[in-house]
């Protein structure tokens, strides 16, 4: 397989402002995303996981290798995630589910809130879904990714405060609150 590259981002680098600055976007996705993709086509060179898929090395492997595939991954699946054509909620199947588990969209975005805000240190806020198609929010410290536990991630939150310092600061609720304004509930169902 050749080396991994840095996937094109589904929208311009300036379409998430004001809610996640170009600025943002230039160190979050040019270096820190950058950097774990070379990171991984170094580290893989030479080994059982340099023909392997993305996401056959994040369900094989430990230590720095996971490390770097998995943050790759889960990168990629988070800039899919955002989009600037604001959309408030989910609608069909996944908006029942979610009423179904949380007892309303509402109570499923405090939820969610809560552990994105609440998880100590760096990570990723998950809402996921398993092999009965249930819904659950599950924090992953660092680069942990649900699918070494056979879940289905539908959405996710980036945690590490590379993803808003830059804009908020320290201040994780604040982008939590720009959050919700990004997400992109089709690209969401269209997974569930
Ligand atoms: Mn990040």
């Amino acid at each position: 397989m050749a080396e991994f590259t840095l996937k094109a981002l589904p929208f311009a680098i300036n379409a998430l402002e004001p809610h996640i600055s170009e600025k943002t976007l230039e160190f979050h996705y040019g270096k820190h995303h950058q950097t774990y993709v070379n990171t991984l086509n170094t580290l893989i060179e030479g080994t059982e996981y340099k023909d392997m898929t993305l996401e056959e090395i994040v369900k094989s492997s430990k230590g720095s290798i996971f490390n770097n595939a998995a943050q790759v991954w889960n990168h990629d699946f988070y800039w899919q995630c955002l989009t600037p054509d604001h959309q408030k909620a989910p609608s069909g199947k996944l908006a029942a589910a979610i009423e179904e588990t949380f007892g309303s969209f509402e109570n499923f975005k405090a939820e969610f809130t809560k552990m994105s805000v609440g998880l100590f240190g760096s990570g990723w806020c998950w809402l996921v879904k398993d092999s009965q198609n249930k819904l659950s929010i599950v924090q992953k410290s660092n680069a942990g990714n649900p699918l070494t536990d056979g879940l289905t991630p539908i959405l996710v939150c980036d945690v590490w405060e590379h993803a808003y310092y830059l804009d908020k600061q320290n201040a994780r609720p604040k982008y939590l609150e720009s959050f919700w304004e990004l997400v992109d509930w089709k690209k969401a169902e269209e997974r569930f």
